[in-house]
């Protein structure tokens, strides 16, 4: 069996006890003098191809927190790419300061960073970040992808994320109810953003009751009113009676708290690191019987839509089909989980695992 490691395992304040525990081949450290630029890259694993994973932007509290967070962040990537079949490994870059600090220079000279890793990793956006941005950093490195449609790109990748959600949702309605329909499903979408909006979109078209919150007022009057969705307040939504909950703004929200209060037969969203811990909350999920619809798999939809663009000749349908296949690897991973009573994560990792050991092997020949 595959050993899970968490955070919680992680030697606090070491950066080779973080690294060596969560399995990296590297940590990058950039700095730039004239711009000010600080940013992190965390490389995982490149078994399988270059390591591909977005930028994000945060005013992290300490540098201790950004480093935990590109090494947690490159390690999912890992598993998501692995688990999806694309021939990538995972990565992810962090920028630390406020976004208003980026400008021309700022961005390319991030750009040149990238490029000095010769390929080894490839960025594309993430929070903060937008397609814009992605355009300075490719007048410096080929190794960006996540480009405007305009400039020949894929543009916003959360429709592609939010497609492969509701498929993977479907496919644990399947396991849970025996009809992938969802139906009179009465669902609750935290966080109407980018991918939330398409996914709630999808979801009221099959005929799903649909509960919305968010911090953003505007936001979910707009998705209330296109959509028809009934919206609820932010607080004390764990303890609403919904048949699933779908998770597209925090990471975490799945922890000690709110599994107990949670009444729904399924947990599946788009957010990033939904279990708090995953060995722990991934096991609590198990045994109160909650089908968890691993969060890596179903939002792959953004990374695969940006592997299409990088392989060159982007084709949006092209995604859209890859993103299709969510649906019976999630079947696969919920079938493993209940027949080996693992957690549905744990089922998921495994599998990625299982990937990446097997075409190492094959990449061993010449
Ligand atoms: P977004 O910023 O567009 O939307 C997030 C929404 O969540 C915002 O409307 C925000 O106001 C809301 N929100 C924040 N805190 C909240 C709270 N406490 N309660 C309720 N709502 C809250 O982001 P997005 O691009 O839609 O991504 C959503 C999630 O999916 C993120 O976790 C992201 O990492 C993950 N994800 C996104 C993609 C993608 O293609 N965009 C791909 C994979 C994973």
């Amino acid at each position: 069996m595959v050993e899970i490691k968490t955070e919680e395992k992680v030697k606090e304040g070491s950066i080779y006890g973080q690294i060596t525990s969560l399995g990296h081949e590297q940590l990058v450290i950039c700095y730039d003098e004239p711009t000010g630029l600080k940013a992190l890259v965390g490389i995982h694993n490149t078994v399988l191809g270059p390591a591909l994973g977005g930028t994000r932007m945060w005013n992290y509290a300490s540098e201790a927190e950004a480093i935990t967070d590109v090494l947690r962040l490159s390690r999912g990537m890992t598993f998501k790419a692995a688990i999806t079949g694309l021939n990538i490994g995972g990565g992810k870059a962090v920028i630390i300061g406020d976004p208003s600090l980026k400008s021309e220079a700022y961005l390319r000279r991030f750009g040149r960073f990238i490029d000095s890793l010769g390929g080894r990793y490839i960025t594309a956006e993430d929070v903060n970040m937008s397609t814009r941005d992605m355009e300075y950093i490719s007048m410096e490195t080929d190794y960006v992808t996540g480009l405007p449609e305009v400039r020949g790109g894929g543009g916003d990748p959360s429709p592609v994320t939010a497609y492969g959600t509701y498929l993977g949702m479907k496919s644990a309605a399947k396991k849970a109810y025996g009809s992938d329909s969802l139906k009179g499903k009465k669902i609750l979408v935290q966080g109407v953003g980018q991918v939330g909006k398409h996914l709630v979109s999808h979801l009221t078209k099959e005929g799903a009751l649909v509960l919305i919150t968010d911090i953003f007022e505007d936001r979910l009057k707009a998705v209330s009113k296109e959509f028809g969705a009934t919206v609820v307040d932010p607080q004390d939504i764990y303890d609403l009676q919904m048949d699933i909950y779908a998770p597209c703004a925090l990471g975490a929200t799945v922890n000690d708290d709110t599994i107990d209060r949670l009444t729904c037969d399924i947990i599946a969203g788009a957010a990033n690191n939904q279990l708090k811990d995953e060995e722990k909350h991934g096991r609590m999920l198990l045994e109160k019987g909650i089908i968890y619809a691993p969060d890596f798999l179903i939002n792959a939809g953004g990374l695969i839509n940006v592997y299409a663009e990088f392989l060159g000749g982007y084709n949006r349908d092209l995604a859209y089909l890859e993103a299709e296949k969510i649906y019976d690897t999630c079947s696969a991973i919920l079938d493993k989980s209940s027949k080996e009573n693992i957690p549905a994560q744990e089922a998921a990792i495994a599998m990625a695992w299982h990937r990446i050991q097997s075409m190492g092997k094959v990449k061993l020949s010449y």
